[in-house]
Parts: structure tokens; C-alpha cells; sequence
């Protein structure tokens, strides 16, 4: 599996709070190719598809029901080390813990309406991507 990809959502909170042009320039301007793109919304069906593996935890329903309240931006992004590279560029989960600078710290509301989504491993970059792109939407 190639590590030069991840998958990424701008989250209903900062797409709401008109963060879509600060956060993608944030993400450029460290090296991010863009490859996929589009804004979208999640049903409740798919947003508790996309977080399945958080199924058991206490969070999971607000966390669904989040996630499908609005528009989401979802892209794919390029770059050497991709997933490291980003979860480096948007910070911890909580806001509160993330370091200055990052995504996260500047433009997340709280631990779960966090501004942005990224993937956590090669694998799962891959299943994220062809979960909201199909192969002639990526570049
Ligand atoms: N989340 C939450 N409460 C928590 C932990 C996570 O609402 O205590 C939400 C938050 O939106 C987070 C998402 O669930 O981004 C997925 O959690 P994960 O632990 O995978 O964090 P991430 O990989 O997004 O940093
Ligand atoms: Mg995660």
C-alpha cells in the first residue's frame, strides 16, 4: 500500500463557521496535493457507516448525528508520508490539547465538532477514499 495519500472531511462545524478557503490553504500551503474534492452531505445512514469501528463508544450517536447535520467538504490529498504528515498538520482530537497552529487549534469548536477528519492509517485512507470517490473523481 502506497504512503502518499489520505483522506480528509472539513467538518459541518468549520464548513458552518466559513472555514473551507482558511483550512485549504492551510493544508496547501504544507505540501497537500489535492486529488479528490467535493462538498457533500452525509445521510445519518452513511455517517454511521463511515464510523463504524466508533460503534460501541459513548460518543457515536452524537457523533452521527454531527457528522449528517449539515454540508461536509471531503477530499483525498497527496503527499510523501501523507497520513503521519496530516494528523502532524491538524493536531489531537481535543482542540484544547492541540498544539498552536494546528487545524484543530485554530478553527475546531470543541473535542467532537473538531473541523476536520483524518485518516489514521494507509489502509484506512484507501477505504475512506473509495467510500466518497469513485475512481474517475480521483486524480
Ligand atoms: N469524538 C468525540 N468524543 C470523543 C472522541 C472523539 O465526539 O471523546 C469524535 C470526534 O469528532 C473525533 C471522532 O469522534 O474526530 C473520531 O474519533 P477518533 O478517536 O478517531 O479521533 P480522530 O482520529 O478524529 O482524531
Ligand atoms: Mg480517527
Amino acid at each position: 500500500m502506497s504512503n502518499n495519500r489520505t483522506f480528509t472531511m472539513i467538518k459541518p462545524d468549520a464548513v458552518q463557521d466559513g472555514h473551507i478557503g482558511n483550512i485549504i490553504h492551510d493544508i496547501t500551503n504544507a505540501g497537500f496535493k489535492i486529488v479528490a474534492m467535493k462538498l457533500t452531505q452525509l445521510s445519518s445512514v452513511k455517517a454511521g457507516e463511515f464510523y463504524a469501528i466508533h460503534k460501541e463508544r459513548p460518543f457515536y450517536g452524537e457523533l452521527v448525528e454531527f457528522m449528517s447535520s449539515g454540508p461536509i467538504v471531503a477530499a483525498v490529498l497527496e503527499k510523501e508520508n501523507a497520513v503521519a504528515d496530516f494528523r502532524t498538520l491538524i493536531g489531537t482530537t481535543n482542540p484544547a490539547d492541540a498544539a498552536e497552529g494546528t487545524i484543530r487549534a485554530k478553527y475546531a469548536r470543541s473535542i467532537g465538532e473538531n473541523a476536520v477528519h483524518g485518516s489514521d492509517s494507509d489502509e484506512n485512507a484507501a477505504i475512506e477514499s473509495s467510500f466518497h470517490f469513485s475512481g474517475v473523481e480521483t486524480f
